[in-house]
Parts: C-alpha cells; structure tokens; sequence
C-alpha cells in the first residue's frame, strides 16, 4: 500500500501525529521477546484515505541537538521504504538547525513531501508556520496533532499526492453473484504471530504432493496464492514467497510487517487467524483480529498446537469466552481447536471457514429486517436528545460481504455509539451472524 514516512528532529511530535493518524489499537509493533525496532509502522487513516505510515520517533534518543549517525541512518531508511514523506515541525519552536539538516535529507530524497508545522493550536504557531517557508518543501500546513485541529487541510493535501485507490478487482459482483458456487475457491488468508504455526498448517493443508510441485517463487516477497483442495472443498490460499521456504530466524521478523498482513487480509474474504494454544490471545492476536474487522473480513479463529496442552472438556468453552471476552467486535466468530502438526481439528476447521463464508455472504430479506427493526426499537427506544425524540424510520441492507445496513433516521448525528452497538447486537442475533463484521450505517431521511 501507498507508504508514508513521518520525519523530523526530535520532540516536534512525530508520535503523536503517528498516533492520531493510526488510532492506538492499531500500531502493529513487532513484539519479539529481543527485538527492538527502531521504527514502528502502522495502518494509517485520514477520512476514505488508507495507508501504510512509518514513525521514526524511536530515533529521538540521541543527544539532544545533535544528529547522530544512527539516527541519519534511520531516517534515510525509512525515506528509502517510503513513497511519500510527512516532515514535522514544531510551529511554537520555530526552526533549529536539526530541522534544517532533516529538511536537507527530505529535499534529497526527491519525493513528494508534506510540511508539516505542528503544535499550531491556536494562533500560537503562526511565526513559526511563516518561517518554514524557507524549508524549500512547499507550503506548511498548520496541524495539531495533539488536539486533531487541521485533520481536513492535512486530508485535502493528502488526497492530491496519493494515487487514486483502485477498486479491489475481486470485489465485483462476480464473486457475490457466485458466492454460492461450492466449485468455487473461498479466498482465505492465514495469519497469525510468528511461530503460531501457519507454515505447518498450510503445509498440511497442501499435503507432500503438492508441497513439491507448488511454484518456487525464489527470493521476492511477491504474494501468491495456492489451491487447496481438501475433502472436496477448494480454497486459493493466500501465501507470501518464503512462507513455505524453510523460515530462517531472520525472515521471521518479516512475517509480520503491517503491508504484507494487510494485503493478506484484502486478498481473503476468510481470514484464519492462528495463534498458539500455549500463549494465545495475546496483544498482536488481538490486533490482528481488529485488522480483520476494520477490513470487513470473516473470521475464523484457530486455536493451534492444542496437541501440547491439557485438553479438558471444558476447554473449548473456555476459549469461547475469551474470545468474545476480548473481541466483543466479532463476537461469536467461531474458535477451532486445532493441531497443524498432527493434523487434528482441520475438518472442522475447514467447516468453520465455510460457515463464517456462508454468514458474511448472507442476505436478510426486507420484511424480516423491518420486523426485527420495529421490535428492537420497540422494546429500547433511542434515547431523546436536548429533549427532542429521535426517529428512526426503517431499515435495509446495501450489501453483503459483510453484511451492511443503513437506517433511515430523523438525526443521523444524534444517535449515540451505545444505541448502534445495541443494534448490530440484537441484529447479530436475530439473523444468524455470529462473528462476521456488521456495518450499520444511518442516513438522514431525504
Ligand atoms: P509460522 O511462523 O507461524 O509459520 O510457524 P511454523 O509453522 O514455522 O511453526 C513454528 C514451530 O511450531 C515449528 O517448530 C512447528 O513444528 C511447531 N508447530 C506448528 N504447529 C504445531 C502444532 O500443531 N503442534 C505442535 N506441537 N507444534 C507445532
């Protein structure tokens, strides 16, 4: 996806811009025990826009007011990754000599590049927003990271430089019109934290033969996908080059950088989110599952190596809990306890991958939504705002894959977050549609 590197000296607020642009849940760091990276990268977001975004605050260690050697180096290699720079300064600061050298790095890294005159809250920065000009990179634009203020200038500059998105091939109608066909590969991406056991499983799911004749992408990180034909069910598995290479320590590390999950996660209309029975549902699982919602994916949890720990009968159950204890988003998104090794709980698997296709394809007749829409509004009315009623009219679905409604309101902006959450609950529950993202949108009555 279209990359953008945040940069500037120390302390201008890099993070904090990196934060707001990405949404806290959503900073995909690398958590190997031994590994500390020196940047971090996240899935950013600013309106429609999308995009992958690198912070190089980690840098701001070095002595203050000089730019040591490392950090130039840094700096220069997130430029290199980047398609699209943000510079930060601080507006209330004015300019120091560190901006001035990083500008230079900026300048000669000839791509297209934001100036950013942070801290401008108010009218505090206007002095320092006059001086950038001098940076040679365009006109600043007056933000404040911390306080949100200049999100649309930032937006509107933004949207010029990036490409305009192109419409995810797959997405047509072709697919939902096919979407019952059983001849048809599901699309499924697996992933999961490093050592979870994806490469085992997908090994297993293609068998020896197959594991052999399977194509060799050779050293790239292209993508590509296999077919896997289990019991009759195909499934054009999303794969990276190297996932089925041998993984050497070092390539680990890779696995999960932000771009290469999220274009997993686009790829799929199922996702398999793999996590090690010995320490599952940790913060990365957990951010990863969030990735899948936001991206309007089905999901399927699978519960691996349960070959190594103690199998009560209440296990299950157990994980059941947890799941919807902690991703009350997809709640109800089947979990699957599985062993990629011995090749146990893949049936089921497979059948939990179906079923979660099935449910984010599905349609709900008009009549039937309106019938639960009237009894759901009848039995907790929306709450009165400044002492007006809120109505709320009628409701249907505009599409599927995920299955996506909008209601017919008198106040679109008046209906808290509470009220939509308690919809899409009851909605859940009323047709079926345990664990697969729901979008309820409302739309102000013409
Ligand atoms: P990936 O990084 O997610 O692709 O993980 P790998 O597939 O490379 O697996 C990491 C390690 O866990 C390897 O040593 C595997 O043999 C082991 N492993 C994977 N699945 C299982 C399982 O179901 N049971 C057991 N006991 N070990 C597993």
């Amino acid at each position: 996806s279209f990359t953008i590197a945040i940069i500037g000296r120390p302390n201008v607020g890099k993070s904090t811009l990196f934060n707001r642009l990405v949404g806290q849940k959503l900073a995909l760091v690398d958590d190997q025990p031994g590994v500390t990276r020196d940047r971090r990268e996240g899935l950013g977001r600013l309106g429609d826009l999308e995009f992958t975004i690198i912070d190089t605050a980690g840098l701001d260690s070095g002595p203050r007011g000089s730019l040591t050697a490392r950090m130039q180096e840094q700096t220069e290699t997130a430029i290199a990754a980047a398609d699209a720079l943000m510079f930060v300064i601080d507006a209330r600061a004015g300019l120091t000599p560190n901006d001035r050298a990083f500008a230079d790095f900026a300048r000669r890294a000839n791509k297209p590049a934001l100036l950013l005159a942070n801290k401008s809250e108010g009218k505090q920065g206007e002095a320092g927003i006059a001086e950038s000009y001098a940076l040679g990179l365009g006109d600043p634009i007056g933000i404040s990271a911390e306080h949100g203020e200049g999100m649309g200038d930032l937006y509107d500059a933004l949207r010029e430089l990036m490409p305009e998105p192109i419409e995810d091939e797959d997405e047509g109608d072709a697919d939902e019109d096919n979407a019952d066909d059983p001849t048809r590969p599901i699309r499924v991406a697996v992933l999961g934290r490093p050592n979870a056991g994806k490469s085992t499983l997908i090994n297993h799911l293609l068998g020896e033969e197959r594991l052999l004749t399977s194509p060799e992408a050779g050293t790239t990180r292209d993508s590509i996908a296999v077919d896997v034909e289990w019991k009759g069910r195909r499934l054009r598995v999303f794969d990276t080059a190297g996932l089925r290479r041998r993984s050497r320590i070092d390539d680990k590390l890779e696995k999960l950088s932000v771009s290469d999950a999220l274009r997993a996660v686009r790829f799929a209309e199922v996702v398999v989110l793999v996590m090690d029975a010995q320490n599952r549902f940790e913060e990365q699982d957990l951010r990863l599952a969030d990735l899948v919602e936001r991206e309007g994916r089905a999901l399927v949890l699978a519960v691996n190596k349960w070959d190594l720990v103690e199998r009560a009968p209440s296990a299950i159950g157990k994980l059941r809990e947890t799941a919807d204890h902690l991703l009350p988003q997809v709640r109800g998104a089947p979990v699957v306890a599985i062993s990629g090794l011995m090749g146990e709980g893949i049936d089921r698997l497979i059948g939990a991958i179906e079923k979660a296709y099935a449910t984010w394809n599905k349609r709900i007749p008009t009549s039937a939504l309106n019938r639960w829409f009237e009894q759901a509004t009848r039995n907790n009315p929306p709450p009165a705002v400044s002492g007006r009623r809120l109505k709320l009219n009628y409701v249907t679905q505009t599409k599927a894959r995920p299955p996506s409604f909008v209601v017919f309101c008198s106040r679109a902006d008046a209906v808290p977050q509470s009220y939509l959450r308690y919809l899409t609950n009851t909605l859940r529950e009323a047709f079926d549609l345990p664990g697969t993202p729901v979008r309820i949108t409302l739309r102000e009555k013409a």
